[in-house]
């Protein structure tokens, strides 16, 4: 299974995204996001470049965009399929992945604005390993302390209010449009959640079910 999940930021696409790979044989779980946010605490040239850019929530050029994802799927474990997260943003980057991959399903996971805001304010990721929580309905079992590794529980500078606001205009914009191309295609799934208290595992069961998978 080679697809891709849409959903706007705070839809919990991410912690989804995460247990949707185990049940679908233990493919990975891409996000270009996660990648660019490893780059930049790792201090890299692509980290350095790319920072000032995730913090103000523009998007990171194209080309640097493709050469991480390019490699990342080149490895072994994304031999048998894999989720993207957050790739592709723009047409360029979906004609770019449809060049090297035939893509089986993208899923939209369509959630009210309401509900976001609350997703976004109360989100808090590992600064260690990147896992999502959620103050309201995903809290660390300690808190401000990972449950994974005991990384330091922390909100991320693209979640406070004036980037979060930059990041809808971007994502009513220019992912949209995607979301009709991959309708066009006939691959795209929809997932409803509307409502706070839907759990990860209730949303991974939804998306199994438009994927047609046995959950
Ligand atoms: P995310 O975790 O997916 O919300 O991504 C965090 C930030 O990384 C975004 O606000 C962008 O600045 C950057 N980013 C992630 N994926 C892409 C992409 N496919 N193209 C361009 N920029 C990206």
């Amino acid at each position: 299974m080679r697809m891709i999940i849409f959903g706007p930021q705070g839809s919990g696409k991410g912690t989804i995204a995460s247990r949707l790979g185990a049940k679908l044989g233990g493919i990975p779980h891409v996000s270009t996001g996660d990648m660019l946010r490893d780059e930049v605490k790792r201090g890299t040239e692509i980290g350095k470049n790319a920072a000032p850019i995730m913090n103000q929530g523009g998007l990171v050029p194209d080309s640097v965009v493709n050469k991480l994802l390019e490699d990342r799927l080149a490895k072994d474990d994304a031999k048998n399929g894999f989720i993207l997260d957050g790739y592709p943003r723009n047409i360029t980057q979906a004609h770019e992945l449809e060049t090297k991959y035939k893509i089986d399903a993208a899923v939209l996971l369509d959630v009210p604005v309401w509900l976001l805001l609350s997703r976004l304010t109360n989100r808090r990721v590992c600064r260690k390993c990147g896992e999502v929580y959620n103050l309201v309905n995903l809290r660390p079992k300690v808190e401000g302390v990972c449950d994974k590794d005991g990384g330091e529980v922390y909100q991320r500078d693209d979640d406070k209010e004036e980037a979060i606001k930059e990041r809808f205009a971007l994502y009513e914009k220019v992912t949209m449009p995607l979301i009709e191309y991959y309708r066009k295609k006939g691959i795209l799934k929809q997932v409803t959640c509307d409502k706070l208290e839907t759990t990860p595992d209730q949303n991974v069961a939804a998306m199994l079910s438009v994927l047609g998978v046995e959950g």
